[in-house]
């Protein structure tokens, strides 16, 4: 790394194996500082959107010659033979001068140059609060195959995947810069900057310092590099060594201070919630331009408010089980992904902080978009969302609410289990949406892939209401309306004027079953089966209307119905039925 002209003489040994039962005739990697051009696909996608990523707009446009990122390949060998390549913008398509036969392995030898690119977003030197070099996103990297084939996908913004490898990285820099990266260092003893045993002497060699780092079972490489950085260690109980790196001042001074006891905190509530974080070391770097998950590190900046520094930092921590240890296709699946992360670091600051653990934020924006118009199926490619705000939301919120409404169907303690099921089924395994849902319906015994084709591909709506009420022999009849076209089962709750409250559960038809009782200490009736053709639905309350003080559709929130002002009846306020005069 010359840290004057800013740029990278870089080489890659990279042994590739072929996993897949198929013959490959060419590979390809992603250039991704290539996006940093004028002219790139990133900055006319970002000049056309309706709503651009206010961090982009038409800056890329603006850059000059010395301030554009590339990465331009010197050489290229397969197992010590040239090859030919093209490069089509941030995608390098590459002919092999052998094909690959499946469970065959090649050496890759690259050379490569690159320019880090001013700063325009995740990755680039000069970060607004002056962070020199967030180097993310910044060599020459192989591209995905797997049983749907290519995921080349040109870099125009948003979400990535990776290949599942061992990174052994070297970086020779200036050495009044303090390193942090993906991975252990593995020579501590000269380098010093914190990383050495406390009580060590720490030997540097005279000149530039290189940082030997190692990383096995991760999708990415990312580091950081600045000359002001303060490094502060935590150890979390039974879990990594956490490693914070910021640049020490006024506005960072107590806020990073508090946010490392709560960062401990985070890793606990994951590790016991939702499975063990697998690595033994995780790094919280200030940096990039706003949060952004990289295996065992993330890149978020620091200048902020405490409940800001707190909350990007617990999203991105968490992205370590949601994306750098399942590894989901979040190109394809980032409701997988960024919705899982919201979800889950939701629920460790809610046990922190002692909130309620109901996603309501989640849920608002869900509603706000519904009731804008611009809702697009959350199964679309990330890359593809006509805005910004269609994607975010997707990813983020719906893909939230699509846990905590799940939690309604197959009831809280199974879906606690499912979770960490799923985490230990699937790590380092790359899962499918499929293989989510088969985890949830092995662990609850219902059949779920109905609601995962209403819920993700679609942008059907959930709105149940209570119709009429009327009382007949002693006995109340309620009948409940499915307005809208997705089908969900109903918790209905009947409050007593004694006092008294009871359940009256009714599971969908397509659901093939129905959940455990969630809240032991509440009378339940279990009813048959709504069939999902079925607009309506009759219950039969076994007590005089005279009695009831309410009845209420799902008084837990969970269901994200998109009109509540119809879910509730207090019966002293419908008005008296008369008779229509004639
Ligand atoms: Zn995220």
């Amino acid at each position: 790394m010359n840290t004057q002209n800013h740029r990278i003489e870089g080489t890659q040994k990279l042994i590739y194996y072929n996993n897949s039962p198929d013959t490959l005739s060419k590979v390809y990697y992603h250039l991704y500082f290539n996006a940093f051009q004028p002219g790139s696909m990133m900055d006319v996608r970002s000049r056309n959107i309706a709503d651009p990523d206010p961090r982009v707009r038409d800056r890329i446009l603006h850059l000059k010659e010395d301030e554009i990122g590339y990465q331009r390949i010197v050489s290229l060998k397969q197992d010590g033979k040239p090859l030919t390549y093209i490069v089509n913008g941030t995608i390098l398509e590459v002919t092999l001068a052998k094909p690959m036969m499946p469970r065959t392995k090649s050496t890759f030898d690259m050379i490569f140059e690159s320019q880090v690119p001013l700063q325009i977003r995740r990755s680039g030197r000069n970060n607004r609060e002056g962070i020199s070099y967030s180097m993310t996103q910044w060599f020459p990297k192989i591209a995905e195959y797997d049983f749907q084939g290519w995921h080349a996908y040109q870099y125009v913004a948003r979400e990535f995947h990776g290949v599942w490898g061992d990174f052994n990285v070297k970086i020779t820099i200036d050495p009044s810069f303090m390193v942090a990266a993906t991975g252990k260092l593995q020579n501590p003893e000269t380098i010093g900057h914190g990383y050495e045993k406390a009580g060590t002497i720490v030997k540097r060699p005279a000149g530039n310092l290189t940082w030997h780092f190692v990383a096995r079972d991760v999708i990415d490489f990312a580091w950081v590099a600045d000359p002001d950085y303060t490094h502060e260690k935590q150890q979390v109980p039974d879990g990594p060594e956490l490693h914070f790196f910021y640049q020490k001042n006024e506005k960072t001074a107590t806020t990073w201070k508090n946010m490392q006891d709560v960062a401990v905190k985070v890793f606990q509530h994951l590790n016991v919630n939702f499975g063990k974080y697998p690595f033994d070391t995780y790094s919280i770097i200030q940096g990039g331009d706003g949060g952004m998950e990289y295996p065992m590190c993330t890149l978020i900046l620091g200048e902020g408010s405490q409940s800001g520094l707190n909350g990007v930092m617990a999203h991105e921590v968490a992205h370590s089980w949601y994306q750098m240890t399942l590894a989901s296709n979040e190109a394809l699946y980032a409701w997988m992904d960024e919705g899982f992360a919201d979800f889950s670091s939701e629920e460790a600051l809610n046990a922190i902080f002692n909130e309620p653990n109901n996603h309501a934020g989640s849920y608002a924006s869900y509603f706000s978009l519904v009731n804008s118009g611009l809702q697009e199926p959350a199964s679309q490619h990330s890359d593809h969302f006509n805005t910004n705000r269609a994607y975010g939301t997707a990813a983020y919120s719906i893909g939230a609410v699509f846990l905590q409404q799940l939690k309604y169907i197959i009831g809280e303690d199974v879906f606690y289990r499912g979770m960490k099921r799923y985490y230990n089924t699937w790590k380092m395994k790359h899962p499918e949406p499929n293989d989510f849902l088969r985890v949830m319906e092995k662990e609850s015994g219902l059949q779920l892939h109905w609601y995962y084709r209403y819920w993700i591909q679609t942008t059907k709506r959930i709105d149940y209401s209570i119709g009429n009420m009327v009382e007949k022999d002693g006995n109340t009849l309620v009948e409940l309306l499915r307005i809208s076209e997705f089908p969900m089962p109903v918790d209905l709750v009947v409050t007593f004027k004694d006092g008294t409250k009871e359940m009256y559960y009714i599971p969908t038809s397509e659901m093939m079953g129905k959940k455990l009782i969630e809240n032991k200490s509440l009378k339940q009736t279990d009813l048959p089966a709504w069939p999902w053709v079925h607009p309506t639905y009759a219950i039969r309350i076994g007590r005089k209307m005279s009695e009831i003080e309410s009845v209420e559709i799902d008084p837990s929130l969970r269901m994200a119905d998109i009109n509540r002002k119809n879910n509730k009846v207090i019966i002293s306020e419908i008005k008296p039925y008369k008779e229509p005069t004639r």
